[in-house]
């Protein structure tokens, strides 16, 4: 029984009906965090979590009951930075942050608004509190999408000192999750740079705007470096055709299911640091013709150089023209695009040896300049020891050559292509299909070989990139 004009006692611990007007209160619902919540009333993570005394943001409970401030006064939101994504521009970043342009575009220094790339970090400076009536009236809902690693959800792109332990806790998201999300079997592979896709998290406002032909559009990683491969996933809504050029070539645009595209840029080392244009053109089945154009940068390797002494009977074999004759026939055989796919996953090493040089590497040979570049990776595998497909294919050259010495070359399909070169030995024929990790022949030290090695590189659309990104990588 409650007397009249008696005060209920009711326990205080979690908030109640606020009697102060300036906060609310908000009931966490099933598949929320405390990322998604502070998006919803324009706050950050940290003001949430502050307003809340929530020291760690994963243990939010379904039903649990938070207290949102509505603060009267603005809330002066700290600088945060923005990583510009496939179909981003200043407009619609601007948009999203509920900032103005021409101050964007004034704190980051941007001369050429056009200018922006994929990948560029923008700093943003919230001038005013966001309160949620203006986020509600901008709110335009994502398109539904099949593909998991789309721009259209959530994705966030992998700084320096970020373990996706740290990411999975600052999204409040498991790590298993976060995995499965993105086809990561070993979360101690992850680079810098890497776009992952925070699974459950949609953006309040969307900040990308493709064309209507396009359906998604990602680009991984977000910024390029010479003697990588980057990879453009494209989905379409209903394309008769597509082609991509990319530092003025052609790229094979290889068809991965209905409607869905993939390109590997490979880029050659020694491509200068700059921005450069990626056309795709899209042909719709009603012939209508779609030219989009993202600009992508690309940023230097820094293999480092080494300098190697040769002995006197093969110095002749250092020169250029014997150099470039023989990239010339490497060319010939890997610059070929066979649409059928033998490979799957990431590759698997060659030797069970030490990697004693480096792709990439600038070298000088006999105190010359350092004007040529290791196109493989060298494994120091001893004598006579196994040599191994780095995955499946069909071998397209045994040839021994100038410099390389025995070589076997394995076609994967795709324009991916393996070499290995200074083989004593080799145990395979043109025409033979090899399954991953079959033995194909022996380190030895023929051709330019200061001493037994395996000397292993990978081609992708002709152009020789660094093996091992697709050893701690899995393309596609
Ligand atoms: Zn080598």
């Amino acid at each position: 029984m409650v007397l009249m004009g008696m005060m209920p006692i009711v326990a205080q611990s979690t908030p109640t009906a606020p009697t102060d007007p300036n906060v609310t209160i908000h009931v966490v619902q099933r598949g929320e965090n405390l990322f998604r919540i502070a998006l919803q009333y324009g706050l950050t993570v940290d003001q949430l979590a502050r307003a809340n005394g929530i020291i760690s943001v994963n243990n939010l409970q379904v039903g649990q009951r938070l207290l949102i401030p509505l603060n009267a006064e603005p809330i002066l939101n700290p600088p945060t930075t923005h990583t510009v994504q496939p179909g981003e521009t200043i407009e619609t970043i601007a948009l999203f942050y509920q900032i103005d342009q021409a101050r964007l575009i004034q704190q980051n220094g941007i001369t050429n608004p056009n200018q922006l790339y994929i990948g560029q970090v923008l700093t943003i400076v919230p001038s005013e509190a966001v309160t949620p009536a203006t986020i509600e009236t901008t709110v335009t809902p994502a398109p539904p999408t099949t593909d998991t690693l789309t721009t259209s959800g959530l994705t966030h792109v992998i700084q320096r000192g970020e373990t996706l332990f740290t990411i999975a806790q600052n999204y409040g998201v498991s790590m298993a999750d976060l995995q499965t999300a993105n086809n990561i079997t070993d979360p101690s592979v992850i680079y810098f740079g890497q776009v992952l896709v925070i699974p459950g998290v949609q953006p309040v406002v969307d900040s990308v705007q493709l064309p209507e032909a396009i359906a998604s559009l990602d680009v991984t990683p977000l910024i390029l470096t010479e003697g990588k491969t980057g990879r453009i996933r494209l989905t379409t809504r209903s394309a008769s055709a597509v082609t991509a050029n990319f530092l003025n070539r052609d790229l094979p645009v290889i068809t991965n299911g209905p409607d869905t595209y993939l390109i590997f840029a490979a880029i050659p080392l020694n491509t200068p640091e700059a921005i450069y244009p990626f056309t795709l053109t899209i042909t719709e089945t009603s012939g209508a013709v779609i030219s989009y154009t993202l600009n992508l940068q690309v940023v230097l390797g820094y293999y480092g150089i080494a300098n190697i002494t040769l002995p006197a009977d093969r110095a002749a074999l250092i020169t250029q023209s014997v150099d470039e004759a023989e990239l010339e026939i490497l060319r010939g055989i890997m610059g070929r695009f066979n649409p059928e796919r033998y490979f799957d996953g990431p590759l698997s090493l060659p030797a069970a040896a030490p990697m004693n040089s480096p792709f990439g590497q600038r070298r000088s040979y006999n105190g010359g300049p350092a004007d040529r570049s290791h196109q493989g990776a060298d494994f120091a595998g001893a004598p006579g020891s196994p040599v191994k497909a780095a995955a499946s294919g069909r071998i397209v050259m045994t040839d021994t050559l100038n410099i390389r010495g025995t070589s076997v070359i394995i076609d994967h399909g795709w324009g991916v292509y393996t070499n290995y070169s200074h083989l004593s030995e080799r145990y395979v024929n043109l025409g033979d299909f090899v399954q991953t990790g079959q033995v194909i022949g022996t380190v030895g030290s023929s051709g330019r070989a200061t001493g037994a090695h395996l000397h292993w590189e990978l081609w992708v659309n002709g152009v020789p990139v660094d093996p091992m990104q697709w050893v701690y990588q899995a393309f596609p």
